[in-house]
């Protein structure tokens, strides 16, 4: 027994130094594509069903590494949560978001996504009216998209910071609804604009009755309290159709287009809603 435990020992440990030797080393890359811009974002459209129209973009950012390439935000993300990162990053797409969006037609807006660390950390309205101000971007135009997870700090910091965002004309946009634990409660606790059903309720349209259900009891639900409703994740036709029948007013995903880079959005703007 004696052996085992020492085989085991020296069977992990080299893993674990090995994972956090990783981790610190991406730490320290993090910290150097903030110092030198090593970041861009991509966006991608929002349409609107009734009005046939594109309505805006999402702001989705990418991380160019120098050696490793293009890495997606589900790699870094969560550690720049972690290191406290994502307050510099945050403030960086904050900033670029308005500035690109205010080259766009006026009817265009810009949802950014904001991580329940900016709201913890607590300077977030200030972040975002500086942005709006040095861009030039009138407050209507930009939207937050948040989830539940910012409730988890201090509820009542949380809505009055929520609420002054409101007050200066900031849309607010509960993401990924219906995969916390009381997205429910939530919407009773503050008046979102806009409420984005998870991309796992529209991929069961294709497979299950039930997923129906759930989209005509979201839909119904936000009408009743005044909030817009955007499906995420929209691959084909036939999920296309069930959201329009049930009654979902916005759609985002790759069946109208992928998330583009800044320069191709004026491309899309000009082919329209391309359905
Ligand atoms: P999210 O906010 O739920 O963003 C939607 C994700 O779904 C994006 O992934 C988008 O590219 C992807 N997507 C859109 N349409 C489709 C589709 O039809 N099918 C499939 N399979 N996927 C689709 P992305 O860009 O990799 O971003 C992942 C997550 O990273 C985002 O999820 C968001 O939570 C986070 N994120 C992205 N940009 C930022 C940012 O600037 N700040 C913060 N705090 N988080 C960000
Ligand atoms: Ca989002
Ligand atoms: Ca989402
Ligand atoms: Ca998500």
């Amino acid at each position: 027994a004696k052996h085992e435990g020492k085989a085991t020992y020296h069977f992990f440990e080299p893993a674990l130094d090995e994972a956090a030797r990783r981790r610190r080393q991406m730490e320290l890359d993090l910290r150097a594509a903030i110092k030198d811009g090593g970041f861009t974002l991509n966006f991608q459209p929002l349409y609107n069903l009734a009005e046939r129209r594109l309505t805006g973009f999402e702001a989705l950012i990418r991380w160019n590494h120098p050696v490793r390439g293009r890495i997606n935000p589900a790699e870094f993300i969560p550690l720049a949560e972690e290191t406290g990162l994502i307050i510099p990053i945050g403030e960086w797409v904050m900033r670029e978001a308005c500035r690109l969006a205010s080259k766009w037609p006026s009817d265009v807006t810009v949802a950014v996504n904001v991580s329940a660390k900016q709201f913890a950390a607590g300077g977030i309205a200030s972040t975002v009216m500086s942005a709006l101000s040095s861009s030039g971007l009138p407050a209507h135009r930009l939207e937050l998209e948040i989830t539940e997870s910012i409730f988890i700090a201090d509820v009542e910091t949380t809505l009055t910071t929520l609420h002054s965002l409101r007050n200066i004309g900031v849309r607010i946009a509960l993401d990924d609804f219906g995969t916390g634990y009381s997205s429910l409660s939530y919407l009773r606790s503050f008046p979102f604009d806009k409420v984005k059903i998870d991309r796992s309720f529209i991929e069961d349209l294709g497979t299950s009755t039930s997923g129906h259900a759930m989209i005509r009891a979201i839909t119904m639900l936000a009408e009743a309290l005044g909030m817009e409703t955007l499906a995420e994740g929209v691959e084909d036709v036939a999920q296309f159709e069930v959201l329009e029948r049930e009654g979902c007013q916005n759609i985002q995903g790759y069946l109208f287009s992928r998330p583009v880079e800044a320069d191709a959005v004026f491309g899309l703007l000009r082919e329209g809603a391309g359905y």
